[in-house]
């Protein structure tokens, strides 16, 4: 039987006929089958296309425009968890739901990165890639465990991690430029969930007050009525959200304070905006928004 199956493999000219599926079409080629590579949120898949380039074949489970802290995963999510071989992942809570997801996918061959592993968090919240230094930390993971799961890609992936490790270091500069232009008072932000917190400390920014401090559960009246108190004493400019929560909240709380809403910041997700389709851009439509509402340039 084996003999076979080798001499058919043989006859039909086929590279690597034992290992099957996708492996040995790509085999054929005379190139590797794209890596299935999973990420729980959109705005990972950045830095997986950035490293991985053509050995890797992306998606994200949360879809574009919707939030992961309280996302509801599909039975399509268990199927392309079990095709998947490597999902990264955030932690820190970001991705409660995750770890059962995993588990129904029973997928043995599945590597599962945690990206915020080993950096600095603070106080448990969980978005640390919205500082383009912590992003770096991201990258790194990323190129470390391609090339573990793909050992022939690793020049490949050492070579595209660094060159986007260098784009990251001028994404940060050209953000502390844009932020610097805000007068020193105005550097304050109110926002709808704390997702803020290591860009601004980052920046020299501060958030002053979350709407919504703990996902998917509405403050008390009492609560909103001392955010507007701290608005007026901090003379705050804006309060700002992003597209996936209701604006009802945020309106509320402006229209009290007697300041400007923002409701177009992205953070856990890119934008279905075209100007917001992936990390750098994403941070770089933030600044600016950021920058204009806050009195700057
Ligand atoms: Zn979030």
């Amino acid at each position: 039987m084996i003999c076979k199956f080798v001499r058919t493999c043989a006859l039909l000219g086929l590279v690597n006929c034992s290992s099957g599926g996708a492996a040995s079409q790509g085999a054929e080629r005379g190139a590797p089958a794209p890596l299935a590579v999973l990420t729980s949120i959109s705005t990972f898949k950045s830095f997986v296309s950035a490293v991985g380039g053509t050995r890797v074949r992306v998606e994200s489970l949360v879809p574009v425009g919707v939030s992961p802290e309280d996302y509801q995963p599909t039975p399509a999510d268990i199927e392309r968890l079990h095709a998947a071989r490597l999902l990264i992942e955030n932690g820190l809570g970001l991705e409660a739901w995750l770890a059962r997801t995993i588990e129904n996918a029973r997928n043995p061959n599945l590597t599962v990165i945690v990206a915020s592993r080993g950096l600095p968090s603070k106080a448990g919240n969980p978005h640390l890639w919205m500082d383009p230094e912590l992003a770096r930390g991201y990258v790194r993971a990323i190129r470390d465990a391609l090339t573990a799961i793909d050992p022939g890609g690793r020049e490949l992936f050492s070579q595209n991690a660094q060159a986007y490790d260098r784009r990251l270091v001028a994404l940060d500069h050209e953000i502390a430029k844009r932020i610097a232009t805000i007068p020193a008072p105005s550097r304050t932000m109110i926002v709808f969930h704390n997702a803020w917190q290591y860009y601004d400390d980052r920046f020299g920014l501060r958030t002053l007050g979350v709407i919504e401090p703990s996902p998917g559960q509405e403050p008390n009246p009492a609560y909103v009525a001392s955010l507007v108190g701290l608005a007026r004493r901090h003379h705050v400019r804006a309060v700002f959200a992003e597209p996936e929560y209701s604006p009802k909240l945020v309106q509320t709380l402006a229209q009290s304070a007697g300041i400007a809403t923002v409701e177009d910041l992205y953070d856990d997700s890119i934008g279905t905006d075209p100007r917001v389709y992936d990390y750098d851009s994403m941070l770089r439509y933030d600044t600016s928004v950021i920058a204009k509402a806050l009195g700057g340039r």
